[in-house]
C-alpha cells in the first residue's frame, strides 16, 4: 500500500511563481568585470548618501519603520504630502504590498506582454489570475489594455518607461488609460526609471494621484540614485491605500541605514543630474554605434537598451552573452520577458560602454 504523504500545501498561485532570476553577477577570465545586466548607475550613490550610511552607529535600536526621515525628504523634493508617501524594501515590496492589499481568488490584474517580471510575482502570490496585454512596437498599447479589463479587473500595472523594453507612453495616454478603467480598479504606475526621461511628454504620475483615488505611483532609490544594495522605495498614492498598504506592511519593513541614505540622497539632486547627463551622453552613443554594426536597437528613454540579434547561427543573443562574458562584459538575457534573441544592456561607465562596443565589433566579424 503506498503511503500518503500529508504536508503542507501553498495556495495555487505560488507554485505557478516562475523563480526570479536576478542579473549575473561574474564573469569568465582576468577581464575587468563591468555588470550591465541590472540597469545599476554607473555613477554609484552620492556620497552624501555614503556619509550618511557610514554614520550610522546605534544599531541596538529599532529602526522607524515609517520612515519618516525619507518621507519628509521625498516630500520636501518631489513637493509632496509625506503623509501620502509609504516606504518599502524596494519599489518589490510596495508592489507586492498593492497586489496583497488589493488583489485575492477571483480577481484579474493586467500587465503588458513584456512587462515588468514582479507584476505576475506579485499577482499570483496574491491568488489572483495575471491578465496579459499585448504591446504595439514593443510599447504599451492602452487599447489593448482597455479591452481586457472587466468586473474582474481589480489592477493594471504599467511601467513606465517599461523595462525591458525601454519604451514609454506620453502621459495623454497615461491619462486615456486611467479614464477608462473602473474607479474600482487601481492604475499603478511603476516610475522606476521616472529620473532619466527627457521627453516633454513624459510625467512620472503625480499629477494623476493627486487628482484621482484610485492611482499609485511607485518610486525606487535602485536606479538613478545608486542604493540598490540598501533596498529602497516607495509609493505615493491616495491617503486610503496608503493607509491599508501601512496596515499590512512589517512594522520594521525599513531599516535605519536605508532610511539615512535615501533621506540624504535625494536631498542631493546635484548628484542626480550627474547620473543623469552621463546617461545623456551614453545612452545615444551606444545605440549609435551598435546600429552602425548592424544591430536593432529598441528606442530606450531608461538606463538600459534591448539589443536584437541576427537570427543567424552563432550570431545570436545568447552566442553574444557568451563571448561579452568571456570579455568581462556581463549582459542580460531577457528570456523570461519572451525575448529569445536580445540582450539587455545597462548603461554603464565610459570604459565599459566601450568594451562592449569593442567586443561586439569583434563578435559580429
Ligand atoms: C528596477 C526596477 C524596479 C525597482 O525595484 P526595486 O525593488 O526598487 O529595486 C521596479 N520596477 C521596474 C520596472 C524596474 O526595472
Amino acid at each position: 500500500m503506498e503511503e500518503q504523504v500529508v504536508r503542507p500545501v501553498p495556495r495555487a498561485g505560488v507554485l505557478a511563481i516562475d523563480p526570479y532570476v536576478p542579473g549575473k553577477t561574474k564573469a569568465n577570465g582576468g577581464h575587468k568585470l563591468h555588470k550591465l545586466s541590472s540597469n545599476e548607475s554607473p555613477m554609484g550613490a552620492s556620497p552624501k548618501a555614503l556619509d550618511a550610511y557610514r554614520s550610522l552607529t546605534e544599531l541596538q535600536f529599532y529602526p522607524d519603520g515609517s520612515a519618516y526621515e525619507l518621507r519628509e525628504a521625498i516630500g520636501e523634493v518631489y513637493g509632496l504630502n509625506p503623509e501620502r508617501v509609504l516606504c518599502g524594501c524596494g519599489s518589490d515590496e510596495v508592489l507586492s504590498l498593492l497586489a496583497y492589499a488589493y488583489l485575492s481568488e477571483g480577481d484579474e490584474a493586467i500587465y503588458t506582454t513584456h512587462g515588468f517580471l514582479v507584476y505576475k510575482i506579485a499577482i499570483l502570490a496574491a491568488g489572483a489570475k495575471p491578465v496579459i496585454a499585448p504591446e504595439k512596437d514593443l510599447t504599451t498599447d492602452v487599447d489593448a489594455i482597455l479591452e481586457r479589463v472587466t468586473e474582474k479587473t481589480k489592477m493594471v500595472f504599467i511601467a513606465n518607461p517599461n523595462n525591458p523594453t525601454g519604451t514609454y507612453i506620453p502621459f495623454d495616454e497615461v491619462k486615456r488609460l486611467h479614464a477608462g478603467l473602473p474607479k474600482s480598479c487601481i492604475l499603478v504606475l511603476d516610475a522606476a526609471y521616472a529620473e532619466y526621461v527627457r521627453r516633454t511628454d513624459y510625467q512620472a504620475g503625480i499629477e494623476q494621484v493627486n487628482d484621482f483615488e484610485n492611482v499609485v505611483m511607485t518610486r525606487t532609490f535602485s536606479k538613478a540614485y545608486g542604493l540598490p544594495a540598501l533596498r529602497l522605495g516607495w509609493a505615493y498614492g491616495p491617503e486610503h491605500i496608503i493607509d491599508a498598504l501601512n496596515r499590512i506592511r512589517g512594522p520594521f519593513n525599513m531599516n535605519s541605514a536605508a532610511i539615512a541614505a535615501g533621506a540624504a540622497a535625494v536631498r542631493d539632486q546635484a548628484f542626480i543630474e550627474q547620473a543623469i547627463s552621463h546617461n545623456d551622453k551614453w545612452l545615444p552613443w551606444v545605440v549609435g554605434e551598435l546600429v552602425k554594426l548592424g544591430l536593432d536597437v529598441t528606442p530606450s528613454v531608461g538606463n538600459f537598451i534591448l539589443i536584437h540579434f541576427p537570427e543567424e547561427q552563432g550570431k545570436r543573443a545568447a552566442d553574444a552573452d557568451a563571448y561579452l562574458l568571456e570579455r568581462g562584459c556581463v549582459l542580460r538575457q531577457v528570456k523570461a520577458y519572451g525575448f529569445d534573441n536580445a540582450l539587455r544592456m545597462s548603461i554603464g561607465s565610459e570604459e565599459a560602454n566601450k568594451d562592449v562596443v569593442a567586443a561586439l565589433t569583434e563578435f559580429l566579424k
